[in-house]
C-alpha cells in the first residue's frame, strides 16, 4: 500500500467557465454571473461583477495610474448553484451520458440537457 499523501481533496467540480451560476449563500447571496474561472484544486470559482473587492494600487511608472481597482475575488463552489439555462432556475442537476457517449449535465427540473 502506498502512503497517503497530505492533499486537498477535490470535491468534482461540474461547474465551467461560462456557466451562469447564482450564490446561494453568504454576502452574495442572490447574485447571479457567469464564470469566468473554476480553480479546481481549491474547489472556487471566479464569477463576473460577483464577490468584488476593492484594491488599492500605487501609480505605476508604466500606466502612471494609480488608486482603487476592483477585482472579483473567488467563492467556495459549494455556495454556487448551476442556473439552467432553459427552465432559468438555480437548480440541482445530474450528470447523464448522451447518445454519443459524452458526459453532460441534466436539469433536474426540466429534464433539459446543459451541455451541448
Ligand atoms: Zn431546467
Amino acid at each position: 500500500m502506498r502512503k497517503s499523501k497530505k492533499k486537498v481533496e477535490p470535491v468534482r467540480v461540474r461547474l465551467k467557465k461560462n456557466d451562469l451560476v447564482e450564490v446561494i449563500t453568504g454576502r452574495e447571496k442572490g447574485k447571479t454571473g457567469k464564470i469566468l474561472k473554476v480553480v479546481r484544486e481549491k474547489n472556487q470559482v471566479l464569477i463576473e461583477k460577483v464577490n468584488m473587492i476593492k484594491r488599492h494600487t500605487r501609480p505605476s511608472p508604466t500606466t502612471g495610474q494609480g488608486g482603487i481597482i476592483e477585482k472579483e475575488a473567488p467563492l467556495q463552489v459549494s455556495k454556487v448553484m448551476l442556473i439552467c439555462p432553459k427552465c432559468a432556475t438555480a437548480t440541482r442537476f445530474t450528470l447523464t451520458l448522451t447518445g454519443e457517449g459524452k458526459k453532460a449535465r441534466k436539469c433536474r427540473k426540466c429534464k433539459e440537457l446543459i451541455d451541448g
